[in-house]
């Protein structure tokens, strides 16, 4: 048997990259500043620095990074791989000496390094969006067309897909479902076709269950809406959009690019 820690990704930059980007991005990459799939290439240049994409809907530059616990370190993207490797194998925990001494960083930066992975490992990855007394605005939308040969042969009931071209946008196209709290943070996901449960379970693992939950009327928010303090909706087909502060406004504003931090 071959030793973990002589995987590649422990020990390759490139590797450390493309590791991260296939959990992060199972789906291909994503923008994290305008939730765009399509027209993103990676960067080629010579002096470019490892793992940069162009998002060209938004013409700004983003890694893999973003959003995650490397976000705004310098420190080599195996490291980071290797010192979670090492909190998460070690029962007793592993002291900001032991990762200094193992990782060959600084204390300071082992200390930084072992706080992030600590913080993200409590409780599953990510801290639940909204609260008591906040809003969290979930919404789907579709981008770009999935080629013929890549769309789903069945639906998630075992029934065949409608070759119709005019049939749902969701058997066609690639589904992103975004997550907005008004006047505060934004996450973005690109969920595989034909299973709406993926939505919902965006929706259960991201959004506290104290805070209200503003969607438009879509059946898939339904079941999930019960979990929450308060779910409430505005029917887009009935050409509402806000109706009090119900509104889904600021996610679909989030969709187009527009800035939602001034909400
Ligand atoms: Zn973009």
């Amino acid at each position: 048997m071959k030793s973990v820690i002589s995987d590649k990704h422990f020990h390759d930059e490139a590797a450390a990259y493309r590791w991260v980007e296939a959990r992060v991005w199972p789906e291909g990459p994503v923008c994290p500043h305008c939730g765009g799939v399509d027209r993103i290439s990676p960067m080629k240049g010579k002096s470019t620095r490892l793992g940069v994409y162009k998002c060209y809907q938004c013409r700004k530059p983003f890694t893999v990074k973003i959003g995650t616990i490397f976000e705004s370190s310098h420190v080599h993207l195996r490291l980071w791989l290797q010192a979670i490797f090492l909190i998460s194998s070690s029962k007793k925990g592993i002291s900001a000496n032991q990762l200094h001494r193992t990782l060959g960083v600084t204390l300071k930066t082992a200390w930084f390094m072992g706080h992030r992975i600590r913080e993200a490992m409590r409780g599953g990855a990510l801290t639940p969006m909204g609260g008591e007394g906040k809003v969290v605005e979930a919404d789907e939308t579709y981008f770009g067309d999935i080629p013929e040969e890549d769309r789903p042969q069945f639906t998630s009931t075992g029934r065949p897909v409608s070759k119709d071209p005019r049939g749902s946008p969701s058997r066609r196209k690639r589904t992103i479902v975004s997550l907005v709290e008004r006047g505060g943070s934004v996450r973005s996901f690109h969920v595989p076709v034909a299973q709406p449960g993926s939505v919902v379970n965006v929706v259960r693992e991201n959004i506290a269950r104290e805070s209200r939950l503003h969607t438009d009327e879509s059946r898939l928010y339904i079941g999930v809406g019960k979990e929450f303090v308060a779910h409430e909706t505005v029917n887009h087909s009935a050409e509402e959009y806000v109706r009090g502060d119900v509104t889904t406004n600021t996610v679909e504003g989030y969709f187009s690019g527009a800035m939602v931090e001034s909400w």
